[in-house]
């Protein structure tokens, strides 16, 4: 029969480590367990699916822009989507905002120290409720990040795939095991632990077990089976989708403004500015097509399609497109907000207060390295003249 796991042992040893070997970062400036819950919150919504070099400027910056929970509240929702710009999945930026509001709202600014009250935030879910409960208030709650799914499945040595609901759940119990073994006052500490180990020496391909505070305890170490957990599901091909943009000139390029839309405020990059157009369909007979299709029914205007002026790969959790951009002129109707939020026509060298995702800032980099000397002239850039 399997030994059971020896939580106390575990929890003693992360603890131990982490006091010796936890890295410097800005949001750790106090002591796991008795951190600002608002710097906890906002840190851990930011390392959600991002890297924690990325995350320290970002932090430092929104921290000096939002330095209370009360600051978030007041801003704007496009100022916020402009300090976030470039992090990528912009619901995590909206639903701090909505979320910074409730708490102002309706608990007076004090974050609820409750499972139950901090479930109904916006954007706040399990892991993110035992992070904020163990960091700030030193409460034994478990969290499970990728890095602590790794360590979990290494010392247990779960042969099952980690998407599975049954491993979840047992995850989830390991997590709590451990936890809850922590050593008085000392929850938060071993929760940070277990996900810095994960982080520095438990990584995915090169664990490194001879200098690990959990090699004697650590199942997968001890059969040599390490490298081969956690056990990954075979991952789904990704699909892949041409897309058509236009950088829509009211007339001469560069010296009259380009028209710039903004997303619905839900969903993907949800309330994000862009350069219309659309996915490319079957029945269209080739981009130009899509693209004068596309902003037809997103904006009720004609367009005449030019050159194409850059051509940008990028990659979304589920999906991958390749973004055309062309050169366009506006050539009949006034723009209405169909298919979109809002426009505007902008000067191209005013685009900068408008919160942008990063493919269509590959766009306006293109823009800014174009022949500016062809703006003078009255020629469209690019375009058949008309
Ligand atoms: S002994 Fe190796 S596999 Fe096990 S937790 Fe430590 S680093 Fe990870």
């Amino acid at each position: 029969m399997m030994e059971p796991i020896p939580y106390a042992e575990i929890a003693q040893r992360l603890v131990m480590w982490h006091r010796q070997h936890q890295r410097a970062l800005p949001w750790r400036n106090a002591p796991a367990g008795a951190r600002p819950v608002y710097a906890v919150w906002v840190s851990e919504i930011m390392l959600q699916q991002t890297r924690v070099e990325t995350v320290i400027d970002y932090f430092e910056r929104w921290m000096a822009r939002f330095p209370t929970v009360e600051a978030l509240a007041a801003a704007d929702l496009q100022t916020v989507l402009k300090q976030w710009e470039g992090l990528g999945y912009y619901a995590r930026a909206r639903n701090l905002h909505k979320a910074a509001r409730q708490v102002v709202d309706e608990h007076a600014g004090a974050f609820p120290q409750q499972r139950s009250q901090l479930r109904k935030l916006p954007g706040i879910g399990e892991y993110t409720v035992g992070a904020i409960l163990s960091l700030a208030f030193n409460q034994p709650e478990p969290i499970l990040d990728g890095n602590v799914k790794r360590v979990l499945s290494r010392l247990a040595d779960i042969d099952q795939p980690i998407q599975a609901t049954a491993t979840l759940k047992l995850l989830w119990r390991l997590a709590r095991g451990v936890v809850e073994a922590a050593p008085t006052g000392a929850a938060g500490a071993c929760n940070e632990a277990i996900m810095e180990l994960g982080a520095t020496l438990c990584t995915p391909e090169n664990p490194r077990c001879l200098i690990c505070p959990l090699s004697s305890v650590c199942r997968a170490a001890a059969i040599g089976v390490q490298r081969q957990r956690p056990v990954m599901a075979p991952r789904k091909s990704t699909p892949h989708f041409d897309v058509a943009a236009g950088v829509i000139w009211q007339d001469a390029p560069y010296s009259s403004p380009l028209l710039i839309t903004q997303r619905p405020p839900e969903g993907l990059l949800g309330g994000l500015w862009e350069f219309p157009g659309g996915k490319l369909e079957p029945t269209d007979a080739d981009l130009r097509a899509c693209l004068r299709r596309e902003i037809d029914e997103e904006l009720g205007i004609a367009i005449e399609v030019g050159e194409r002026l850059t051509v940008v790969q990028h990659a979304y959790t589920h999906f991958r497109i390749t973004l055309h951009a062309f050169h366009a002129r506006h050539t009949g109707g006034e723009p209405q907000a169909i298919g979109c939020a809002d426009w505007r026509w902008v000067a191209h060298d005013q685009l900068a207060p408008y919160p942008f995702p990063v493919a269509d800032h590959k766009i306006i980099e293109a823009l800014h390295n174009g022949n500016l000397s062809d703006s003078t002239s009255g020629a469209m850039v690019g375009m058949p003249e008309s």
